[in-house]
């Protein structure tokens, strides 16, 4: 499946050259508090790995 995610989190592996785009082969984004989101801001990539 072709995918074309854009993404400003340039502090992840998976942001090819930081340039805001994702390179991972899937994502898996989850609620960020126990209830679920209501808004986007209430998401977060889990699949989030930090450059260092
Ligand atoms: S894995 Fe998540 S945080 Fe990392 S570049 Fe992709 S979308 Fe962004």
């Amino acid at each position: 499946m072709t995918q074309n995610i854009l993404c400003e989190v340039s502090s992840c592996v998976h942001n090819v050259n930081q340039e805001n785009k994702c390179g991972a082969t899937q994502i898996y984004v989850v609620n960020n508090k126990s209830k679920n989101a209501s808004n986007s801001e209430e998401t977060d990539c889990k699949t989030f790995e930090p450059t260092s």
